[in-house]
């Protein structure tokens, strides 16, 4: 069933990011055939045509590498285009592209000798491509081994000279004043187009990426249901804040502020008009406070019907005032479950830093959460500040 709908929507033209393993594999396959088509090619024109800068030995060993791969590429192709209906993944596909990839990229700039610089570039534009479409593990086995073999070359043939520069040359592509033959030039035009189409591919994967990254960061710091600073969030901007108090000269006339709030009789609420009341005043009384808040504290939904404002450069009076104004904007609200009003009181409970006995943020949240419970042992609906010996 999913593999109908599947199939009916996908199309080649969305972000690769968004498609089944396999499909991306099969793209990394078509990718990776550009390699030996293009530079088969032309090599087998050099061959044809200026044989003279051709070693023909390396040539042929070359052209027979690229061949082969040509061929493996393509059975696993023609396999792929079956399996996608039965299948979503491939993982021999993977492996072979992996290496047959690795393998052409590595062959092809030694024996060129451009292993440092088209060589590398295309060996890790390759591997930038592939982390996104493959298996992470596989290509960072892959990323260490490039690396290594690139080392090894440079250091056995470059410096050395344990073998030829260039192997694949009996004459240098470049003529004596420094400038490339044409044929050299055309092969650089193709690299070049062959690392377009490659970064065309980088260019898609990254901008997911980021689209995923930032996605993913508002659903690490935002409560799903009220649209608050969650709980983990708000502890961290406590910390913040609190480390910023600390750093206050003392006597400086401000401190830090933290209210502790707890919605009355919630259960009831949630019994009587459902659970999906139940939500919709939470978001109210969310949109309540974030009402009542200065545009530097922070609103966060510290766990089901309770809430927590943090008081950046308050007094005790000035979070108590704070306090009493949240409360009475809660119990006049007329808040509604199907026409029919709902009572919605809460209870407060005001700490501020600095005070005695309070030396971290854990201090001050249950210094909080203290006034909060007299609060509620005092009749709830209204606000208690913290004692002195918190
Ligand atoms: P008190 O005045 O002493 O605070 O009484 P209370 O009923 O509010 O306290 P209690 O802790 O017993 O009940 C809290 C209720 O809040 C229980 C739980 O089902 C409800 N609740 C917690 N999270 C959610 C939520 O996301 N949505 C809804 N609708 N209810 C929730
Ligand atoms: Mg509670
Ligand atoms: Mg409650």
């Amino acid at each position: 069933m999913y593999q109908r709908n599947f199939q009916d929507e996908f199309s080649w033209f969305s972000n690769p990011l968004d498609w089944r393993p396999i499909e991306r594999l099969i793209l990394l396959a078509a990718l990776v055939m550009l390699a030996p088509i293009l530079f088969g090619g032309a090599l087998a024109f050099a061959l044809a045509f200026a044989p003279e800068y051709i070693n023909r030995g390396v040539g042929y060993g070359l052209l027979t590498l690229y061949a082969t791969q040509f061929v493996v590429l393509s059975v696993y192709l023609l396999q792929a285009r079956y399996r996608r209906a039965f299948h979503s993944d491939y993982p021999a596909l993977e492996n072979a592209l992996i290496i047959l990839f690795m393998a052409s990229v590595m062959t092809t700039g030694f024996l060129t000798g451009t292993h440092l610089s088209n060589g590398l570039l295309t060996l890790f534009l390759g591997i930038n491509i592939a982390s996104a479409l493959a298996d992470v593990g596989k290509v960072r086995l892959a990323y260490i081994a490039g690396f290594t073999l690139t080392v090894v070359f440079t250091v056995a043939g470059d410096i050395y000279h344990l073998w030829p520069h260039a192997p694949l040359f009996q004459r240098s592509p470049m003529l004596i004043d420094g400038q490339p033959v044409s044929g050299w030039l055309a092969i650089q035009i193709i690299t070049g187009s062959v690392l377009l189409m490659l970064l065309g591919v980088c260019v898609a994967a990254v901008r997911r990426w980021v689209e995923r990254e930032s996605l993913y960061r508002e659903m690490s710091i935002i409560d799903g249901l009220t649209r608050l600073t969650n709980r983990r969030a708000l502890l961290e901007r406590g910390e913040k804040e609190l480390a910023r108090a600390q750093r206050m000269p003392t006597g400086a006339t401000s401190g830090f502020g933290c209210i502790m709030l707890d919605l009355d009789h919630f259960k009831e609420i949630n019994d009587t008009w459902g659970h999906h009341a139940g939500d919709e005043v939470l978001v109210t009384v969310g949109d309540i406070l974030m009402n009542c808040a200065r545009r530097y504290d922070e609103v966060g939904r510290f766990g089901g019907e309770e809430f927590v404002i943090l008081l950046p450069g308050v007094t005790l009076d000035t979070a108590l005032a704070i306090a009493e104004r949240i409360r009475g904007k809660i119990a006049l609200t007329d808040i509604r479950a199907n026409d029919y009003p709902i009572p919605v009181t809460a209870s407060l409970g005001v700490a501020v830093y600095p005070a005695s006995g309070i030396n971290n943020l854990n201090d001050l949240l249950k210094a909080a959460d203290k006034a909060l419970y007299r609060a509620k042992q005092a009749g709830r609906n209204r606000v208690e500040a913290m004692t002195d010996a918190a």
